[in-house]
């Protein structure tokens, strides 16, 4: 029987949401969520008890596990010629969508972007999310053919670019200190080099790899304002932190930005398969959900609602606020391991997610030990942790990348990467920190050993290290005693 507080709750927060749009502060119960989301569910053609359906897509579902996982909204969201749009079938997956977008654009206002005028949730992730906004601007601007992009060693970015038909034009970055930062002049020069006119607009990044940090989102707005050209933010996972969105409040303030884009798995914990394309001026983000051809897929956007009314705002907030306090604990924990190990944690202020160590002890016989770690981090169950060679040389789409991965041709030495991203845990730092450790000891010891010993004795090596990994993920989830 629900107590008095969840007959308030019934009676008033799913009111409240409807009338405001916003999201509520406290979080919901999972009955008060599945009362709300059955409620909308019932306003779909499809789920209506005299229902007879005479067209070829009537909502019809031949597995009720399938209806189930749906909560019966399977209409998906928008009409033909617009995602956005109401669709007279199906008023409650509708609404959910309005619903959903509204309380997303609430979150992104209080995650500092205060002055977003417009968003809506696509069910691609971010790299087609950018594909769609390069195909709007085309409309606007015939003569373009090319993208101003600062580069960034990240492949689906790269390939939204190409795979909307432009070229990317690739700024290389510059080194200050350990931070590779946007080079201002070249990109100002190679705007002046092609024409305005000939571009279709600056592709910029926030959130990155350290030692990367996000570009210099002002400087660059200002630029386009100054050029006249469009600027599309990729924001893939910084949502979540208030460093990157107030570089976009700020770059929409004093220059130009014309669309942001965010992934909604890394910013809101849900699996992966949408985006949210945000952006100043409410026509023109307009534009870009007219451009997407059909309906498309209402699970992004149900499970992001479900995801922010069950935490509400304060959850989210409360979330924001836990990954900020494990970026210090990490950073902390992993500069003394660096140090532990003759290495240091690289100085990249301006990345307020993702960290880097170098690896200089590792260097000097090709990229073998580092590529190693790597690889070693990984069957250890150690996810996410990149061990960065300097000498990779990769082609994406048709372009060589010197360097790959480092964000330029050649970074001074090797090293590692961790992040501290939402919903990451104190444990989550400790495992990494104890599993790291035990790594660099074991590539130390081969490499010392590797120029002594001969084959068959480096094969029972790799016995005895095996034997040692198995020890470790035993050890570590608590299944057996460590020797
Ligand atoms: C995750 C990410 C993307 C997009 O990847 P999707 O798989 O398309 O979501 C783009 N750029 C950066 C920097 C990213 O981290």
């Amino acid at each position: 029987m629900p107590n008095d507080g969840q007959i308030v709750s019934l009676a008033c927060e799913p009111l409240l949401l409807l009338c405001q749009g916003k999201c509520p502060e406290d979080g919901w119960d999972e009955s008060t969520l599945e009362l709300f989301l059955q409620e909308l569910a019932v306003m779909d053609s499809n789920n209506f008890l005299g229902n007879c359906g005479v067209g070829e897509r009537e909502g019809r579902v031949a597995s009720a596990l399938v209806a189930r996982r749906h909560y019966r909204f399977i209409h998906g969201i928008g009409r033909s010629g617009d995602i956005s749009a109401v669709q007279p079938k199906a008023a409650g997956s509708s609404l959910l969508n309005k619903i959903t977008n509204s309380l997303v654009l609430n979150v992104i206002k209080l995650a500092g972007v205060h002055s977003v005028a417009s968003c809506f949730v696509v069910p691609m992730a971010t790299g087609m999310s950018l594909t769609l906004c390069f195909l709007t601007l085309r409309h606007k601007r015939p003569k373009a053919k090319y993208i101003i992009w600062p580069r960034i060693d990240q492949k689906s970015c790269f390939k939204s670019m190409v795979t909307a038909g432009f070229e990317p034009v690739v700024i290389e970055n510059v080194l200050e200190g350990d931070e590779l930062r946007t080079d201002l002049k070249a990109v100002e020069a190679k705007i002046q080099e092609l024409g305005p006119e000939h571009v279709l607009c600056l592709h910029s990044t926030t959130a990155c790899f350290a030692p990367r940090v996000p570009d210099r989102l002002e400087e660059l707005a200002v630029i386009c304002a100054n050029y006249d050209i469009p600027h599309v933010v990729n924001n893939a996972y910084g949502l979540q932190s208030s460093k990157c969105m107030h570089l976009i409040q700020q770059g929409a303030r004093v220059g130009r930005i014309d669309a942001f884009v965010q992934s909604l798995d890394k910013n809101f914990m849900v699996p992966v398969g949408g985006a949210i394309i945000a952006g100043f001026n409410d026509p023109f983000i307009q534009e870009i959900s007219k451009m997407y051809p059909g309906r498309a897929s209402a699970s992004p956007s149900l499970d992001v609602l479900i995801t922010l009314l069950s935490l509400g705002c304060n959850g989210y907030k409360k979330l924001l606020k836990e990954r900020k306090e494990m970026f210090v604990y990490l950073s902390t924990q992993l500069k003394k391991l660096a140090e532990a190990h003759n290495e240091r944690l690289l100085q990249t202020p301006h990345n307020p997610i993702s960290l880097a160590m170098t690896l200089k002890t590792l260097d000097g016989h090709g990229d073998k030990a580092v590529t190693q770690l790597g690889s070693m981090l990984f069957t250890r169950q150690v996810s996410g942790a990149r061990a960065v060679p300097v000498r990779n040389v990769q082609t994406v789409s048709g372009h060589t990348f010197r360097g790959f991965m480092s964000h330029t041709d050649d970074y001074p030495c090797p090293y590692l990467n961790a992040a501290a991203a939402i919903g990451m845990k104190m444990q989550d730092v400790d495992l990494f920190i104890k599993r790291l450790d035990k790594c660099l000891n074991t590539v130390r010891k081969e490499q010392n050993r590797a120029s002594a010993v001969s084959d068959d004795k480096a094969e029972a090596a790799d016995v005895e290290e095996m034997a040692l990994r198995l020890d470790d993920v035993l050890g570590d989830v608590g299944q057996g005693p460590a020797l």
